[in-house]
């Protein structure tokens, strides 16, 4: 599949990317050194907020990008495979498939049975009474073979160290009590970064939401992806943690898929980003209201990650309506580090749990991505206009209003601070 195939013109990752740090594979002993880095941070997120805070990863550094595009191609392959054996169109998870279905289609088509290999295969589906849950395990997948088999070498390599990243890091971060975000990234890497982050959900989710992944808003087919692991949790009883974002790779998306004739990924319009943004939050306030009907309420957790005065207000204003309180801890917001104060304050002193993003490294390493995103990002810089603006009022309010030591009082727990 095109999409998934590199190309020499998109090499550099950061084409056409101001406001998302890339990191480019340089050997295995550099994404050792990275894995160092996300755990340190961990351990700072630990002692900073003893374990209320967020540590924040990116897959791409921990091993061979190829790898992830190349997991996210036999991915694809599955889903399409699924639509032309079953005829189904929708999700999968949606469809009520067993696996007759298959069998049926199989004799059908001369594929026999009763060969080991497809008998494994067919075994390795998992699905519960409303059909199936996947195509096939994520373990299946690798512990068989079954797929992996005709592929070349470095693929049994990689994808052993891909599980054995994902391993080390969620067993460290639960040992730690610190939440992890797995950032979401390019298109092409997203299926493999996705499908990992939800394995890891549920090995370490089952009594918390520890891992949470990243739903990128732009992208048309995220409210259907979003849907499907909320019902995945659901139905494999495992906490889910969400983070929803509009997305930062927007031009290279759009000039990676003209360039590649394939079909762009990222909706038509900031409107209909925006749509897609408030469904998104709509599906999972629906299930979270439904879950504290029936006194579950902390099975799903949502990070609000935006700069958007409208959307935090959107939030705010759903959330009332369905009678979330900011108390039960399941939403909360997150802004960058010097980034809209002017939203972030507010909405702590209300109540609601707010987290800045940190850029977390070597001086050396992040003090080029902070000046990128100051230079670059207009839209950013507009905000920062509108937040001197509000400081200068704020000043002039408290020298004339005699209140220059004045202390906004808050008086709530942020989220994941009280043990549950
Ligand atoms: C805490 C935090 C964590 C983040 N983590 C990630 C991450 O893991 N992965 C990631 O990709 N991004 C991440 N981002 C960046 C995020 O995706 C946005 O790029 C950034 O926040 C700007 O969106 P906004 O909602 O804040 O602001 P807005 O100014 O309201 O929205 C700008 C965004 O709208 C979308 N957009 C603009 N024009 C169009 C158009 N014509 N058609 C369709 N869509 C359009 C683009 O996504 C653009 O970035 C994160 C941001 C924050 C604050």
């Amino acid at each position: 599949m095109e999409r998934y195939t590199p190309q020499r013109k998109f090499a550099d990752r950061r084409y056409q990317v101001s406001s998302a740090r890339t990191y480019f594979y340089v050997n295995e002993a550099q994404c050792e050194k990275n894995m160092e880095t996300f755990i340190n941070c961990i351990d700072a997120v630990s002692d900073a907020t003893h374990g209320t805070g967020f540590a924040a990863i990116k897959m791409t550094a921990l091993g061979r990008p190829q790898l992830l595009m190349q997991l996210s191609e036999v991915i694809a392959r599955a889903r399409q495979y699924f639509t032309q054996v079953t005829g189904e169109s929708g999700p999968i998870l949606f469809s009520d498939i067993k696996t007759d279905v298959f069998e049926k289609r199989f004799r059908e088509e001369n594929i026999l049975t009763d060969n080991v290999s497809v008998r494994t295969w067919l075994d390795n589906m998992t699905y519960d009474q409303k059909g199936l849950i996947h195509l096939f395990s994520w373990s299946g997948l690798i512990d068989a073979n079954i797929l992996l088999m005709s592929q070349s070498p470095e693929w049994s390599y990689g994808t052993y160290d891909l599980s054995t990243y994902k391993g080390r890091r969620g067993d460290y971060a639960k040992q730690c009590d610190v939440r992890v975000m797995v950032d979401a990234e390019q298109t092409y890497f997203q299926p493999a970064i996705s499908r990992l982050t939800l394995e890891m959900m549920k090995k370490y989710n089952q009594e918390k939401a520890i891992v949470f992944n990243t739903y990128q808003c732009y992208l048309k087919e995220t409210f259907n992806n979003l849907s499907l692991d909320l019902e995945q949790s659901y139905r494999q009883k495992f906490y889910f943690g969400a983070k929803l974002v509009r997305g930062a790779y927007m031009e290279q998306e759009r000039a990676r898929a003209v360039e590649l004739g394939y079909e762009d990924p990222v909706n038509p319009s900031y409107d209909a980003t925006t749509e897609m943004y408030q469904e998104c939050l709509r599906e999972c306030l629906r299930r979270i209201k439904t879950n504290k009907l029936i006194g579950e309420t902390q099975r799903i957790a949502i990070m609000i990650a935006s700069h958007n005065e409208d959307t935090v207000r959107y939030t705010v204003n759903k959330m009332t309506e369905l009678g979330i309180d900011p108390l039960d801890k399941v939403l909360c917001f997150g802004q960058l580090l010097g980034m809209c104060d002017h939203i972030s304050l507010p909405l702590g002193q209300a109540g609601y749990s707010v987290y800045k993003y940190v850029p977390y490294g070597p001086v050396n390493e992040v003090l080029p991505y902070l000046s990128r995103r100051a230079t670059e990002n207009s839209s950013l810089l507009e905000k920062l206009d509108k937040e001197k603006t509000l400081l200068m009022r704020e000043l002039w309010r408290r020298l004339t209003s005699g209140q220059i030591f004045y202390k906004p009082k808050g008086n709530y727990t942020p989220v994941g601070a009280q043990k549950y």
